[in-house]
């Protein structure tokens, strides 16, 4: 096993990691900029370093730190969570390079996944189902894009091929705006992701956002831990995230799980990843794969009682998955409500202190937090505090628990969306369950 693991993240996933590190006896290291220096993680890891001032592009994205944090400390493994440098190909290629094991897939791959023309056309090529759209990039011939445009289909999305956290899409319905929204999609990926390569896609009208959890490790075995729905969002932006997704018959499900699994199989994937779908009238989508550990990831664990990120670790050491396919077996439903500091109105962050602190509990309750009472949330990341997650044998036992949990937990001196959540859990439609992507904005007058 990897003897000592440097910790390249904070907040909830931060301690999620050395949680995992430390029940498998890896000694951890903690990296934290100068706003974080209280942070739990920090406090309970085996040792920490500061890494840099508060602004994370001097700090938690700042290659040559994390490395030299590595560095001094002895450290074998480096751990990047989600977000930050986590599909940074670059910073994967340099930990190797450095004689450290990146704790995620190979370089190549995170690159590979990192461009959505590239994943997609390595989906086709592995028999995974894609949103029809262009065969790679858009040139700056109009009129071919004006007919890919018409062969497609109105209404098309056009999409930044290195975008990521919802941005660098835009939808256009007819051809009176498509060579606009070409030309000032163009611009904002450049001008965001450093690239201004764009694509086309069908834009399907209702979906629901459905991914698939996969673990792969180093001898070839890989499998599929069922799917997730995600389909509550605002901004492309999940909220709250449920497993299994309802209404859609496992049969068709584990025919998904299998195409991704044979997928990684073809493209030699390694570690834990997402292949994330579009759903519209029974028919799955991809859309891009996420090379890392999800911020939903727990809601499988729940499910399938998987610990994926002592997988991660278990893999990244060379060892052989824990789990057959065979012996994956999904029990239950499970929920997870994304609990961020800010208003739950206007949306406009809440940084501060929490003055008082309550975790809810109770069977089939867990909570993913950093947060305690005193804790005071830094403005310079972004607005997760914390996942409350709730399992049961069925989804209306799963609904019921949040919403209990829901009521139990404060957290005072900030505001939160957990009103947000409260009214979630009492409405029909979610109830129901199998809303699409579009219904919290239109429930909440945003659309
Ligand atoms: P990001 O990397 O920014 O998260 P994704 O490609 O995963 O971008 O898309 C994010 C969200 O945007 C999806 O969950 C969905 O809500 C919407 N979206 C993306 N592609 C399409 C499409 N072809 N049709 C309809 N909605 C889409």
């Amino acid at each position: 096993m990897l003897e000592k693991v440097v910790i390249a993240n904070r907040g909830e996933i931060a301690l999620r990691v050395l949680r995992a590190c430390h029940e498998l006896g890896i000694k951890t290291v903690a990296v934290f900029s100068e706003a974080d220096r209280s942070q739990k993680h920090v406090l309970l890891a085996d040792e920490a370093v500061c890494i840099g001032p508060a602004a994370s592009v001097e700090s938690y994205m700042n290659i040559p730190s994390v490395i030299s944090a590595a560095e001094v400390t002895d450290a074998v493994g480096i751990h990047p969570g989600y977000g930050f440098l986590s599909e940074n190909p670059d910073f994967a290629e340099r930990v190797e390079q450095s004689g450290f094991t990146f704790i995620g897939p190979r370089s190549e791959t995170i690159r590979l996944m990192g461009s959505k023309i590239s994943a997609r056309s390595a989906m086709q090529e592995s028999g995974v189902p894609c949103v029809p759209g262009s065969d790679g990039p858009l040139t700056d011939d109009m009129t071919e894009v004006s007919k890919i445009a018409k062969d497609i289909g109105y209404p098309v999305i056009i999409k930044a091929s290195g975008g990521g956290g919802g941005r660098g899409m835009r939808v256009v319905h007819s051809e009176a705006t498509l060579r606009n929204a070409v030309s000032l999609t163009r611009s904002e990926s450049l001008a965001a992701f450093n690239d201004d390569t764009i694509y086309m896609e069908k834009y399907l009208e209702n979906p629901r956002h459905i991914e698939i959890q996969v673990l792969a490790d180093t001898h070839g075995n890989v499998i599929h831990l069922g799917e997730r729905d995600c389909s509550m969002q605002r901004r492309n932006q999940k909220i709250l995230e449920e497993a299994p997704a309802p209404h859609i018959k496992d049969r068709i499900k584990r025919k998904v799980g299998e195409l991704c699994a044979d997928a990684c199989r073809k493209i030699g994937y390694v570690n834990a990843g997402t292949f994330e779908f579009l759903y519209e009238d029974g028919e799955f989508y991809f859309i891009e794969m996420n090379t890392r550990v999800q911020v939903e990831h727990p809601i499988t664990e729940c499910i399938t009682g998987v610990d994926i990120v002592k997988e991660q670790l278990r893999i990244a050491a060379g060892e052989k998955l824990s789990y057959r396919q065979s012996e994956i077996h999904l029990n239950g439903h499970a929920i997870e409500c994304r609990i961020n500091a800010e208003d739950p109105e206007s949306f406009m962050p809440s940084p501060g202190t929490i003055t008082h602190y309550h975790p809810p509990g109770g069977p089939g309750i867990r909570v993913d937090t950093h947060v305690y009472q005193g804790y005071a949330i830094p403005p310079h990341y972004d607005s997760l505090i914390g996942k409350l997650i709730a399992h049961g044998e069925t989804r209306e036992l799963a609904i019921k628990r949040m919403s209990m949990a829901l009521s139990e937990i404060v957290i005072d001196g900030i505001k939160t969306n957990i009103p947000l959540h409260r009214k979630l859990m009492d409405d029909a439609a979610f109830i129901n369950g199998g809303t699409n992507i579009h219904y919290l904005e239109k429930k909440m007058g945003l659309k």
